[in-house]
């Protein structure tokens, strides 16, 4: 295969990311957004979006969210439908939050079937619960929408505190990063989200990686991951 053809395949790869709440999922979407201009679909960022914007389905998910429960799979299907179904996702795309559960994973089989756009690739990112507590209850989001820049209070703090770097919005806490919340979405993480793991080892697509590294790290590793994908001719 030829370096170019590699490259098409990378700038056309189909990536699926499972992992905790505060694995990292989202910033490592994020760059590969950036490197590969690949559309970034995460279902969490869809919600708080809608949300904000008054979105009928998404305001009926908010009770959810605020308690650190799954939104109903039949209301996460169909918002997550009317998103993926949008021109810029014809080729390739990163999904980050979803499926997760099993009924949401068969559904996406269903949609990729019929769009004949099976997975490249399928990254688990393992982390352990005392880190994501650390994490998640340090994160810091830029209120603009449109820039979703994130930080850590400590790991990776802004230049002039609770202002972004990026845009220069004020920084605020998500209302379910608090350490109760958080240790909700751990519990449901593990009775709901786990199965998904399974479900796709079990496919034998799973590429599982050491969550708890620095985002260089981590991003190398998915990056060769991606590319052996890509030369393997996707899954
Ligand atoms: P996240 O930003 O990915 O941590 O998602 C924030 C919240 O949105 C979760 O705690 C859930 O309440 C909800 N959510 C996001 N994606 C899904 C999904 N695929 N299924 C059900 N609920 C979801």
């Amino acid at each position: 295969m030829s370096d170019q053809t590699m490259i098409n395949k990378m700038l056309d790869a189909r990536i699926l990311f499972l992992g905790p709440p505060g694995s990292g999922k989202g910033t490592q979407c994020k760059h590969l957004h950036a490197e590969l201009g690949l559309p970034h679909l995460s279902t969490g960022d869809i919600l708080r979006h809608g949300i904000e914007e008054g979105k009928p389905a998404c305001l009926q998910a908010k009770s959810y969210i605020d308690k650190g429960n799954l939104v109903p799979d039949n209301l996460i299907t169909s918002i997550f439908k009317e998103r993926f179904m949008m021109p810029d996702c014809g080729h390739g795309f990163i999904l980050d939050g979803y499926p997760r559960t099993v009924p949401q994973a068969e559904s996406l089989d269903g949609m990729l079937k019929e769009l004949r756009l099976p997975l490249t690739c399928v990254f688990y990112l393992m982390v352990d619960d005392q880190l994501i507590i650390e994490r998640t209850t340090g994160r810091l989001s830029c209120s603009n929408s449109k820039c979703g820049a994130v930080y850590h209070i400590k790991n990776s703090p802004p230049q002039v505190a609770g202002i972004c770097d990026v845009c220069g919005s004020v920084l605020k806490q998500r209302s379910d990063d608090n350490v109760e919340i958080v240790t909700e979405r751990l519990k449901v993480y593990k009775e709901q989200t786990a199965p998904v793991i399974q479900y796709y080892r079990d496919k034998g697509v799973l590429q599982e990686i050491n969550g708890a590294r620095s985002q260089e790290e981590i991003y190398t590793d998915l990056i060769g991951g991606i590319r052996s994908c890509a030369t393997a001719g996707g899954r």
